[in-house]
């Protein structure tokens, strides 16, 4: 499952953060999240799993939606995707056609903002 993987990374992630701040745990894990990136109950749901055990599992999740890019075969030209527009189906509609736009995803779209650490 695509959320359980990258549940796992975000530990990890906060894991060395933690570790090389000498913290003891983290209290607050911010994360931003693409339009269509992820399910977000699936995300919540790998997160709790994942973070058993490890510095993370105190941690409250939260994710903050954001704009993402996205590229229109129809307009041909980069369009910008509210937060809001999160798709059914795993496709996203571009905001002045409707066609179909394809995500221009540098990473999984899901990017760990920051972190609040308890030291
Ligand atoms: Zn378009």
């Amino acid at each position: 499952m695509h959320e359980h993987g990258i549940a796992e990374e975000l530990v990890a992630a906060v894991d060395r953060n933690v570790n090389s701040h000498g913290g003891h745990g983290a209290v607050k894990v911010v994360v931003e999240i693409s339009p269509g990136a992820v399910e977000e109950e699936s995300l919540r749901t790998a997160f709790e799993l994942a973070k058993q055990d490890t510095t993370s599992s105190g941690a409250e999740l939260v994710l903050v939606p954001v704009a993402q890019e996205a590229f229109c075969l129809n307009c041909e030209k980069t369009v910008l995707l509210a937060p809001s527009s999160m798709p059914l189906s795993g496709l996203l509609a571009c905001p002045a056609c409707g066609g179909v736009a394809t995500p221009a995803f540098g990473t999984s779209g899901v990017t760990l903002k920051s972190i609040e650490i308890e030291v």
